[in-house]
Order: structure tokens, then sequence, then C-alpha cells
């Protein structure tokens, strides 16, 4: 059976999926208000899926998809009017945070580690952990990166939007839309309005341009997934590359 949760194998079962150079995707999220219209785990539950539906969609590579970081780097949102439901790491907890867990993987054998996050406060941080764990762990071909980042997103994100004009914004017209798609019991769209804490408009969301930002996304993750196992991506002295 494949399988492409790291938490289902047994500790007999990795050395194969290392020994095949399998690429191995850490889901980086938040736990942080987003409206009065979307639950708290908005960032986190949208990277994860798209994790394991890239994952699932790559079945010729071997791959595994790491449990989703599910706090983040949010002071901004701690200092809101209305921060109820955040939980922000340290700057320094997270990144830390964040080496160890690529250390871990990297100690049994994995050498492509890619970082896949879903939140705007931790992006600065995520693309610089790749210096980080080479200079001062001497790990290489650690690659990070934001999906709305992602090679053809910008020309996608301008075609699915009406409001936002391309723009992730925040629990806005595409994050509400990939909420509509993935959790539409936990969505409020009668609530849903640009106020304190949204920035962008979620009025204009709808579960079609969910679909649509979550099919662009998964193809352009796909494409990276497979240049990546492909040697692509590895030049270690770039903090961080232009994809
Ligand atoms: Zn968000």
């Amino acid at each position: 059976m494949r399988k492409i949760l790291w938490e289902q194998l047994k500790r007999t079962e990795f050395k194969q999926y290392a020994d095949a150079d399998a690429v191995v995707i850490i889901p980086v999220g938040a736990m942080e208000q987003h409206g009065n219209h979307l639950p708290v785990n908005t960032d986190t539950n949208c990277i994860y899926t798209l994790a394991k539906c890239a994952a699932d969609a790559v079945d010729d590579i071997p791959l595994l998809v790491l449990p989703p970081v599910w706090a983040g780097y949010s002071p901004h949102h701690m200092s809101m009017e209305h921060p109820e439901g955040t939980i922000s790491l340290g700057y320094h907890t997270f990144a830390n945070l964040l080496t160890d867990i690529a250390a871990g993987v990297h100690a049994h054998g994995f050498r492509r580690v890619m970082f896949l996050n879903g939140h705007g406060g931790n992006t600065a941080i995520v693309a610089s952990i790749r210096l980080k764990l080479l200079e001062e762990k001497g790990i290489p071909s650690i690659y990070g990166f934001t999906y709305w980042e992602l090679p053809d997103m910008a020309g996608a994100m301008r075609d699915i939007s009406e409001t936002d004009k391309g723009f992730i914004g925040h629990a806005a017209e595409f994050e509400t839309s990939l909420q509509l798609l993935l959790q539409p019991d936990l969505v409020d769209m009668e609530v849903a309005e640009w106020d304190t804490g949204v920035a962008g408009n979620p009025a204009s969301a709808s579960r079609e341009k969910g679909k649509l930002m979550f099919d662009a996304t998964v193809n352009s993750l796909v494409g990276v997934i497979r240049r990546y196992h492909a040697g692509e991506y590895e030049d270690a002295r770039v903090w961080r590359k232009t994809i």
C-alpha cells in the first residue's frame, strides 16, 4: 500500500522511502483569527489539504507529508482589536521549531525536505530557514515557499479574482473561497465582510472560485515536487530561489 502520511509509517518503513530519495513536505500553518466568518484553523486546513492532494496526485514519486505545524508567527493578529483564538509562537520559537523538525527528517536519511507555508506572517521565516539549516546544521536541499507564490499562481489568481485583484489578502476572497470548498460547514457567509482583521472582500467568495484556486495550486505544486525530485532548486547558496 502506498502511504503518503509520515505518521502512518512504521519505523521499519522509513529507510525504503529515504533510499528512494523521497520528498518530505512539512506543511506550515497558523492558528489565527480570520474575521467573523472563518475558523481559526483556516491556514492550517488549507495548507495541509493542499499538501495531501498534491502528494496523492504524484503517485510515481516517493513522497511523505508530515502533520502540519498548526501554530505560526502571528503577533500582528494578537495585537488586533479581535485576536480571539489566535495563538502565536515567538519568532525564535517558530524558527527553532521548523529547524528541529527539518533536522529530525534529515537525520533519517531524507535530503529533499520542503516547507509548504500557508500563512503570510510565516513567509520570510520559512523562506530563510533554508540558509539557516545549511549554515548552522549542515543540512542542504531545504526549500521553503508559500502556496500563493508558487509558479503561475499570480496569473491564475488574477484570473479567478473579481474584487481582490489577485491579492491573497486575509480571510478575503481567496481564503473564504477555499474554505467554502474545504470546510463549508465552518463558514458563515452572512457575516462575511471587510471588517477589522480582514484584508480584502470575503463577500465575493464562492465555492467555484475555491475549486479553481485549489486546482491551480495543486497543479503548480505537483510541478514543483517533480522538479525538486529531479534535482532542481538545489543551489544551496540561494536562500530563496525565484520559481
Ligand atoms: Zn489565512
